[in-house]
């Protein structure tokens, strides 16, 4: 891919900054188009927060209660997609809401068959009111005191760090550059005051370059004020970030196969239990912070507070001895005026045209990033005066695309990619090792992720390639030498770049740990 960046002459159709849900999807409609994309990640795809999300593809259930059918409908129709086009990546679930009080079952039964029918064609499972009993089957490990029913209701789930591995490989199998560690430093500009390209620094070599381009779009999420000031310096901040934390916990503390979904948490927010790879996943909060960080940290309030709310609906309440891990992302939300709380701010997005020509993506969710991407290459190819091309995205398959993905066991994730995974590991039965007796993970599926799905660090093989770190960040961490005695051979790291490699990680993963 660099050859190919350095034998480009012309300017680029499109350069995309940021290489995640957003800029990655914006390429992959650009480039499925026929243009010609650049995409620069200035750190690994999906360090920011498309790796840090709830993991649901949804038409949010909440946003009912706010009145915004026309984004719920939107959403669910972009989750029938979702699973049209990946469905080795995304599944649907079965969510229960638990009856407390009496007037719990009529009013939410009615509000998730509604949901149900806005989903139409794109429809997912028939909600139901259940029974005590009935609720009891399904989530055996719910808090029984006062427990009346509950109502079940349809949703879809993925693994989102893969789905966008998967996505960026879409990207490039269509034409479009990608790169990871290649920093966005700053964007040039024509003699009328237009963007008219940028100027980029590789992080492994220091080298630095300027890329023209007819239009670039700003796909940096909860970063995108910043590219925006490099534009324009008075430019007015539009992103209100707010961070969201989650837990994890062994899969005993869910047992059964359902989800458990709570509307109203004491602060209002929705709280999910949710069984993922194998685990139990709580969250999430809504805490507004100051400025978005590559590695946001949990804040002691937050990590009390999922501990009380799943304390109140499991069985056996759990506590910071039990958390395998806890990691934290930052919503990319529009800011909006007279709104007091980030929990009522849309999660719809918007496409902003900045008086410099920069195109900003901005707000939405994992769930649209397919519809995002079509709204701002449609505002972005007339700008640029491309020639116009209708999108091809709503039917185009994902990367591995596999309608029996199970078969591969913990190899379905990456569809038909597990078959030259398995084939890997007939040419060395070495590599079918597992690297830790708590995960299932094994050797080759780190030699595949450095040659195939340009691993460059520790932390991009046990954060997003597996997801080591966000399921068990001690396993992640015991594991980590193993990963970097496989990953230095393909990589020509000597000694000490071994060592710089995991003291970058076991920095990282103090994060995900939590003191007892
Ligand atoms: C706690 C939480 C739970 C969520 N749960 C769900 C959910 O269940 N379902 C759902 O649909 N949505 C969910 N979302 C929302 C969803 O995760 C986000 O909307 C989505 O991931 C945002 O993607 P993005 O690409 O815009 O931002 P990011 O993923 O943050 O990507 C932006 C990228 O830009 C890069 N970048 C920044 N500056 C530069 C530069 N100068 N040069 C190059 N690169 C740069 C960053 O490194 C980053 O990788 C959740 C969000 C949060 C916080």
């Amino acid at each position: 891919m660099w050859k190919r960046i350095e034998a480009h002459s012309q300017p680029w159709d499109m350069i995309v900054v940021g290489g995640g849900a957003t800029g990655v999807g914006v390429a992959i409609d650009a480039a499925s188009r026929g243009y010609d994309v650049l995409l620069l990640e200035q750190s690994d795809f999906g360090k920011g927060t498309s790796s840090r999300s709830t993991k649901l593809a949804h038409g949010g259930v909440r946003y009912l209660e706010q009145g915004d059918l026309g984004l719920v409908m939107e959403a669910l129709k972009e989750r029938g997609l979702l699973l049209q086009n990946a469905p080795h990546l995304v599944h649907d679930l079965a969510f229960v809401v638990p009856n407390y009080d009496w007037w719990e079952a009529p009013f939410y039964g009615l509000g998730l068959k509604l949901y149900q029918l806005l989903a139409g064609k794109y429809g997912f499972g028939v909600s139901r009111m259940l029974s005590r009993e009935e609720t009891l089957e399904r989530l055996p490990t719910l808090k029984t005191e006062g427990l009346r029913g509950g109502a079940v209701y349809y949703d879809g789930q993925f693994d989102d760090a893969r789905l966008l591995i998967h996505m960026v490989a879409t990207a490039h199998e269509n034409g479009a550059i990608l790169l990871n560690y290649v920093e966005v430093t700053g964007l040039t500009k024509d003699a009328q005051g237009f963007v008219d390209g940028v100027n980029a620094r590789d992080d492994e070599t220091g080298q630095e370059f300027h890329a023209a381009a007819k239009v670039v779009v700003n796909g940096t999420g909860a970063f995108s004020d910043r590219l925006r000031q490099r534009a324009e310096p008075a430019a007015t901040p539009m992103i209100a970030p707010s961070q969201g934390i989650h837990l994890v916990f062994d899969s005993a503390f869910l047992a059964g196969e359902s989800a458990i979904m709570v509307p109203h948490t004491s602060d209002g927010r929705v709280l999910f239990a949710i069984p993922w790879h194998g685990h139990t996943l709580v969250g999430t909060t809504d805490t507004p912070i100051p400025a978005a960080t590559l590695e946001p940290v949990a804040q002691e309030e937050e990590i009390d507070f999922i501990l009380a709310s799943a304390g109140q609906y499991l069985a056996k309440a759990p506590t910071r001895k039990d958390v395998l891990s806890v990691f934290a992302g930052v919503r990319p939300l529009v800011r909006a005026a007279n709104v007091a709380s980030t929990a009522v701010l849309s999660r719809d997005h918007v496409v902003h045209i900045d008086r410099s020509g920069l195109v900003s993506v901005m707000g939405g969710k994992w769930t649209t990033y397919r519809h995002m991407a079509e709204d701002c290459v449609d505002q972005a190819a007339t700008l640029a005066q491309l020639p116009e091309r209708a999108c091809v995205t709503q039917d185009l398959r994902i990367h591995g695309f596999h309608t029996a993905a199970g078969e591969f066991g913990s190899l379905s994730v990456y569809g038909t990619d597990a078959v030259a995974i398995r084939k890997l590991i007939a040419t060395d039965a070495t590599l079918a090792d597992t690297l830790h007796p708590a995960l299932p993970y094994v050797k080759a599926q780190v030699v595949w992720a450095v040659r195939h799905e340009m691993a460059r660090t520790v932390e991009d093989v046990l954060a997003r390639r597996t997801r080591a770190l966000f399921l068990n960040a001690r396993a992640a961490l015991e594991m980590a030498s193993t990963v970097a005695d496989l990953m230095a051979p393909e990589l020509g790291w000597d000694g000490m770049a071994k060592a710089k490699q995991l003291a970058a990680f076991r920095s990282v993963a103090s994060n995900y740990c939590l003191g007892q």
